[in-house]
């Protein structure tokens, strides 16, 4: 234990499931911590995604076989896949991104994020109770719906790595998929039905119920933007919008896609950056049918969109569809196309009624090259601490990043490896 951390006392930056997890984690552990977001609590990419909480999300997007897949991908305008020119300026993140889509970095990765959904899956149960919003959490899986023969075999990869990893799940026949799903349209030949997973049906509302379990237990939160992180003799000052300054032993940023932007703007001495790439990806709400229901989410691999049930703030049913990854720059135009493939293939397998007005929305998925996320403190800048980069899986994971990097900044043996996150690996 260092000088700053024996001190317990740190500000969190940024409120989204990662960072309001680490506030929440560190304070159990007895640490003063005060968190500050620009926003309220879980106003951006901890409100607009699927809501999927799954063992079967520790496969990375860049896998063995990306290299193959890619050209088809590309060429036919995937719905899983688009590339908009703007990605190409993040070209040193890009080019890692795809190096790192080979067996060697696959099996640490899968290893590592496994331990992490795990550890997250068990401490959102315990902090959903806490929170007293048991009913946002549903414990019914998610589904993956196959429309023909040739595609649910070239799943086989991924299902065999799942079982490897004792992922429960079970192979549905068109009819037993319909006694599931009544409402489903019958065109799929199969679907894998991943019993190892659970879902949030207002994510959004989770994030804000963990902020509140934390301001009640003694948390501070301010609603400022920050502008800068300077290092100090002792520890770290951080320049916010409105003029203050805060002091602070240790520093943790979890600003998810605006991480790696607040450390440029910093301009550190010998900066170590983590690049970091956004996939982006949009979700549009529409209104239910009346008697028409969907007990779980659904991914439809040909459509490459996932349709979850959901509820708005007011408790009311809708549905949210969300997309595949679009590549591109951070802040590119708003490109409302595969939002509208999704809809057109949607619209054939489930009952909507109109997509409800003012919806649309826009997020960045932010990612590592190697998919993990980065967990620790950044070697040779004592005091501050990383938790971003969680691509696909923050809102499930932010759990256990706030557990694992409560219990490395308070120097205690932790629940699960903490190398395969740690920053010095870039
Ligand atoms: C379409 C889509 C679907 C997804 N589906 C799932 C899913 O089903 N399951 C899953 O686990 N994950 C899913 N994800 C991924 C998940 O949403 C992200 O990994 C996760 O939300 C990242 O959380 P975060 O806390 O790191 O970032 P964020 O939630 O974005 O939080 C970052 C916070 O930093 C704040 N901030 C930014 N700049 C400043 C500043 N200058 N000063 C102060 N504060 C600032 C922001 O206001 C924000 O609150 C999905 C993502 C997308 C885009």
């Amino acid at each position: 234990m260092n000088s700053l951390n024996t001190r317990r006392e740190v500000i969190v930056l940024g409120a989204g499931m990662v960072g309001v997890s680490c506030a929440l984690a560190l304070q159990a552990k007895g640490w003063r911590v005060t968190l500050i977001d620009k926003r309220g609590p879980g106003e951006e990419t901890s409100f607009g995604n699927a809501g999927v909480l799954s063992r079967s999300s520790l496969l990375p997007f860049n896998r063995p076989g990306l290299w193959r897949a890619l050209p088809h991908m590309l060429l036919k305008s995937s719905p899983a896949l688009q590339l908009r020119a703007s990605a190409l300026m993040q070209w040193p993140w890009l080019f890692q991104f795809l190096w790192h889509a080979k067996a060697s970095s696959f099996e640490v990765s899968t290893v590592a994020l496994d331990a992490l959904i795990q550890l997250s899956m068990a401490t959102h149960s315990t902090w959903i109770h806490q929170a007293q919003v048991e009913n946002l959490l549903h414990d019914k899986g998610w589904l993956w719906l196959y429309s023909n023969p040739e595609a649910f075999a070239s799943s086989a990869v991924t299902r065999g790595i799942l079982q490897e990893f004792s992922v429960n799940m079970e192979v549905l026949t068109p009819q037993s998929l319909t006694d599931l799903e009544p409402h489903i349209a019958p065109k799929f030949s199969h679907a894998v039905w991943i019993k190892d997973a659970m879902s949030v049906s207002n994510p959004g509302a989770l994030v804000k119920a963990y902020a509140q379990q934390f301001i009640r237990a003694g948390g501070e939160f301010q609603m400022n933007a920050v502008l800068g992180i300077t290092q100090q003799s002792e520890g770290w000052q951080c320049h916010t919008a409105s003029g203050h300054v805060h002091d602070t032993p240790n520093l943790v940023v979890a600003m998810g896609p605006w991480s790696d932007a607040l450390l440029a703007a910093s301009h550190l001495p010998q900066p170590k950056r983590v690049p970091l790439g956004f996939e982006r990806g949009y979700h549009r709400h529409f209104k239910p049918v009346e008697g028409i229901k969907l007990g779980r989410p659904v991914y439809d691999t040909s459509g490459a969109y996932v349709l979850s049930p959901m509820q708005n703030d007011r408790g009311e049913t809708m549905m949210r569809l969300s997309t595949g990854v679009e590549l591109a720059a951070q802040h590119a135009a708003f490109n409302a196309q595969q939002l509208e493939d999704a809809e057109i293939a949607v619209r054939k397998v489930f009952p909507l009624k109109e997509s409800i007005a003012g919806s649309d929305w826009l997020g960045a998925r932010p990612t590592t090259p190697d998919s993990r996320p980065v967990i620790g403190e950044v070697p040779g800048f004592l005091g501050l601490w990383l938790a971003y980069g969680h691509q696909h899986i923050g809102f499930s994971t932010g759990s256990g990043t706030g557990v694992l990097l409560s219990e490395l900044m308070s120097c205690e043996p932790t629940s699960i490896d903490p190398r395969p996150f740690s920053p010095a690996r870039f």
